[in-house]
């Protein structure tokens, strides 16, 4: 067998037999790795052959099989770690290239983080640094404020503090579990948005010291602030659903709350003929109250074409007691859900899920537990306040960012402010309130910065485009007075099913957030100069 070098560590080759363990033991080799299935080929060594005569002489081997260049993340960690054990290894497979794929993606990956480990170490020159703005999550609300202050203040001091390496249109995941959109059309690269002028920071922010205007990062390191927004977001608790993490993406388990579970909702739709189909939501708040009964919708218009209905039997069950918080659209709604038959249970929250039985449990408001089988089911999971704001002395009792309503500067620290759903202002939780919030929130901390004292005020608009059919949606459009059309009845009734709000979902909004809200283009989102 011919061995082949990679590097004074590594060596591959095709698959080995006994006789070749005694020249691999006489090259100093430590540990051998088969990356190749067992039974490929009638003639070939089954591993287990391999690794007890490499045992008899010394050598440890592990098995990580794949076929093709199909391993998973968790191959190439196995293989990363294996390589840091700074052992002498040779790989095997039918001719040794899969072993020089896996190979070059994991010593990418240690090298990636090495570079990480570096940075880490630079970071510690933040602690000299001092922004005139901090900014904790660059997701929807994060960078649009950022543009915002920047397009008012272009000189202005700005570190926007991120981990992730990708950004998520997330309204476009309910389009994505419809069938609509491609899933990749949602996602950019975070580094390709973060506004010029900006620094990113890439950690994670653990704790903030209000007192002395510091935020601690991952890591240690701290990084100074004149003011502060906070733009975390929210978390998703899929923990708190018995049995539900192990299943997801299985078994007929799926979410359109997850960049990675969305296609699946679609999958499941088109495959499913016959059979049960739930649709469940969670205690509010949660982020877009509305797209639990989406994706409810969109199947049904689905399976409505198809001719499946009353074949698939769609039942809805809501931890709330209504079916959507804002009276005006619920007629419209009640039409959809008679259309597509479904059957409505308020007061029903899912606490448990068994994928491989496809059972879900639910509890009701009197106690009880209900079993109820199916085909397929479309969870949403429960949402709080991440635990560093909720234990910090800026939030509410609820967890939330304690934040003025109207200002959305938090109520006891007048440099720190909050966009997006991590406040506890009492709108909707969208990305079309953090579009309005934003303007918001830069104008005030402008002036702040500037010694001004004028204010403009968040009129607590939010929207949900509650996607009834293909091809029609409901346009929900709200805030503190009660509901706030973008448009007037005669352009688009937004209580009424309509072709042009499709359009504005599918075609304008994804242009309208990629291309305004993101750049500081403040769009049908300027702020208010009085509260009324
Ligand atoms: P996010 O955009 O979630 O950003 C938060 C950021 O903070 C993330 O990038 C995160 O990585 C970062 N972060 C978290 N913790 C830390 C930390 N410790 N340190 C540093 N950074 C951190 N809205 C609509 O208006 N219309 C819709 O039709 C609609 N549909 C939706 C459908 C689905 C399925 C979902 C999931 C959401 C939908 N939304 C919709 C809601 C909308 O996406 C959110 O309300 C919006 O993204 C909130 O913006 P945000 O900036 O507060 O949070």
């Amino acid at each position: 067998m011919k061995f082949e070098n990679i590097t004074t560590q590594l060596s591959v080759s095709g698959q080995l037999s006994i006789s070749d363990i005694p020249a691999l033991k006489e090259s100093g080799v430590e540990l051998i790795v088969c990356n190749r299935p067992d039974g490929e080929e009638k003639q070939q060594t089954p591993f287990d052959e391999i690794s007890a005569e490499a045992t008899k002489q010394n050598i440890e081997t592990v098995n990580l099989p794949f076929s093709g260049a199909n391993f998973t993340d968790d191959d190439c960690l196995k293989f990363a770690e294996l390589i840091t054990s700074k052992k002498r290894i040779h790989a095997y497979c039918r001719t040794g290239n899969r072993c020089k794929k896996i190979i070059s993606a994991a010593t990418t990956y240690l090298e990636k983080s090495e570079a990480t480990m570096n940075q880490k170490s630079e970071i510690h020159i933040y602690d000299e640094a001092k922004y005139d703005v901090v900014i904790i999550g660059a997701g929807s609300g994060g960078i649009a404020t950022a543009s915002s202050i920047l397009k008012r203040r272009p000189n202005t001091r700005i570190a926007l503090i991120e981990p992730s390496e990708d950004h998520y249109y997330q309204p476009g995941w309910t389009m994505v579990g419809g069938g609509v959109f491609n899933v990749e059309s949602t996602k950019r690269r975070t580094a390709d948005l973060i506004p010029n002028g900006c620094d990113w920071v890439q950690f994670r922010a653990e704790e903030i010291k209000p007192d002395s205007n510091q935020v601690i990062l991952d890591g240690g390191a701290k990084i100074s602030y004149k003011h502060l927004v906070v733009a975390v977001g929210l978390k998703l608790d899929w923990y708190k659903i018995e049995g539900l993490e192990e299943t997801l993406g299985k078994n007929g388990v799926t979410s359109n709350y997850r960049y990675d579970l969305a296609p699946y909702t679609w999958s499941l739709v088109k495959g499913l003929n016959k059979g049960r189909a739930l649709f469940c939501q969670p205690p509010m708040p949660i982020k877009c109250a509305g797209a639990p009964q989406k994706a409810m919708y969109l199947s049904g218009s689905e399976w409505f074409k198809e001719n499946k209905i009353g074949d698939v039997e769609i039942e809805f069950y809501n931890a709330g007691g209504v079916l959507f918080g804002v009276e005006a659209y619920v007629p419209s709604l009640m039409k959809y859900v008679e259309k597509y038959q479904a059957k409505l249970n308020f007061l029903h929250t899912l606490v448990k899920v068994d994928g491989e039985s496809k059972t879900a449990w639910f509890k009701t408001e009197e106690g009880k537990v209900i079993e109820r089988n199916f085909d397929m089911i479309h969870v949403v999971p429960p949402q709080s306040s991440p635990d560093f704001i909720n234990e910090s002395s800026l939030s509410d009792d609820a967890g939330w960012l304690d934040v003025d309503q109207y200002t959305l500067q938090q109520k006891n620290y007048e440099n720190v402010w909050g966009v997006g759903d991590i406040i506890n202002a009492p709108n909707a939780k969208t990305m079309a309130a953090a579009r309005k919030q934003a303007p918001v929130v830069a104008q005030n901390l402008v002036n702040a910065l500037n010694n001004d004292h004028g204010r403009v005020y968040y009129d607590g608009y939010g929207s949900c485009p509650l996607t009834v059919e293909r091809g029609k949606i409901v346009l929900a459009e709200f805030g503190y007075p009660g509901l706030l059309p973008s448009f007037p009845s005669w352009i688009n009734d937004g209580t009424k099913p309509t072709t042009l709000s499709w359009v504005l979902k599918k075609d304008i909004l994804p242009a309208l957030y990629w291309h305004g809200m993101l750049k500081g283009r403040e769009w049908m989102a300027s702020p208010n100069k009085s509260k009324s």
